[in-house]
């Protein structure tokens, strides 16, 4: 038993260590990239696992029509990505290969769709290891229902609480695990920074600062705590404290979810009510999402690789209204929000008021190449 404390006590004296670098690295980051002027941008395009490649490839084919023109001049480059599939993974044992990771920040932005995580063993997930790479630390989520007046924005802090340290837990076979939470300084700063600033920019008077602060003292407890000195800069919009369990009952409460605007949480809280509300919307297969960092930003669907669709043969039944509001997303973000509101629009009239071709993800819905085909007629 005593080699398993002592080394279970070197284990955390090394985490601590590079968790103290990772803050103090932070606390010296650059400023976000501005796109608007930029003479070349590469979009990396990466398929994934299970239905990704099936979503993003109709996203793509959607990106080369409204992109056509700057497609053409060479100002925006559209670079497939390949290697970041779960067999190659296993293969190399890596979350993200070498050779992928370096031709990902070859680019500046990334379309991405869902990537497999195997349960157990060590494989880190390719998602927390390029957020962590590539230091995208704003997971952004909208969520509209609008004939109930909902307009979510969640910013979820992307790079630390549990998932910073998820794969590095310690274990007493037979006895005990232990699994380690982070949260610093510098990394909540950010996220609040963000959300806030977002609020402003859109005329928002209500934040909410999700936590379970009463009981995860420390991390939450810090959170919580700069999270309000950052709004004391923001004195127009109301910053409320809210615990993550009474939270999930708001969003199914109708009497009282509409009021709700901005939502800061922590990663694992972000994740998981996230879902929940994109489930309101119309499920997961309706949500996109943004990570954005100072210097890449990755867009992807809110959902998985669904392999249990796969296993069905129902792949080509997958709804690609995820990826191509992720898409939209990315164009807003880098400096052409014309043309993300011909997309947003174009899916509004698609899903909302013609609903001529509709997804169910199933044989008794539309394929996701016959939504898209249907959604380009109407760009
Ligand atoms: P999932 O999101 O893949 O599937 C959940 C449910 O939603 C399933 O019923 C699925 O069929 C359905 N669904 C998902 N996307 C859909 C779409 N576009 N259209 C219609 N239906 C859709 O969740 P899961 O099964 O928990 O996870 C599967 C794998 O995906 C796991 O390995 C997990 O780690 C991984 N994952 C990856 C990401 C990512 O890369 N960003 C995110 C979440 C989960």
């Amino acid at each position: 038993m005593e080699e398993y404390i002592k080394a279970a006590a070197e284990q955390f004296e090394k985490l601590l260590r590079e968790q103290l670098v990772r803050q103090e690295a932070m606390e010296h980051g650059a400023a976000a990239r501005d796109f608007a002027g930029a003479e070349h941008i590469v979009i990396g395009v990466v398929g994934g696992d299970g239905i990704g490649p099936i979503i993003v490839r109709e996203a793509r084919r959607v990106l080369e029509k409204l992109l056509s023109e700057e497609l053409a001049s060479g100002r925006v480059e559209l670079r497939e990505i390949e290697g970041l599939t779960l067999e190659n993974r296993l293969a190399c044992g890596k979350a993200v290969p070498e050779d992928v990771l370096a031709a990902i920040k070859g680019c500046d932005v990334l379309l991405k769709g869902p990537t497999t995580t195997p349960k157990g063993g060590t494989l880190e997930s390719a998602n927390v290891t390029l957020r962590r790479e590539l230091d995208l630390y704003a997971n952004v989520r909208p969520v509209t229902v609008p004939e109930e007046g909902i307009d979510w924005i969640f910013f979820r802090e992307n790079t630390e609480g549990e998932y910073a340290l998820g794969s590095r837990g310690i274990e007493v076979p037979g006895k005990l695990t232990m699994d380690f939470k982070v949260t610093t300084d510098a990394g909540t700063r950010r996220i609040a920074r963000a959300a806030f600033e977002y609020a402003r920019a859109n005329g928002k008077k209500n934040l909410a600062i999700v936590t379970k602060a009463n009981i995860m003292k420390k991390t939450d407890g810090m959170f919580t705590r700069i999270a309000h000195e950052v709004a004391a800069d923001y004195p127009e919009i109301e910053a409320e404290d809210w615990y993550i369990d009474i939270m999930t009952a708001n969003l199914v409460n109708s009497a009282v979810r509409s009021k709700f605007q901005v939502f800061l949480l922590p990663n694992l809280y972000g994740d998981i009510l996230t879902d929940e509300a994109a489930q309101i919307q119309g499920g997961v297969g309706t949500a996109g999402s943004a990570n954005l960092g100072a210097r890449y930003a990755m867009f992807e669907a809110i959902h998985g690789s669904a392999p249990r669709k796969i296993e069905a043969g129902e792949g080509a039944y997958a709804n690609p209204a995820s990826i191509l509001k992720a898409a939209a997303m990315l164009l807003r973000h880098i400096a052409m929000p014309e043309k993300a509101e011909q997309l947003e629009a174009a899916l509004r009239l698609c899903m909302e008021e013609e609903r001529r071709v509709v997804v169910t993800g199933h044989r008794d819905g539309a394929t996701a190449q016959a939504f898209t085909d249907y959604l380009l007629e109407k760009l």
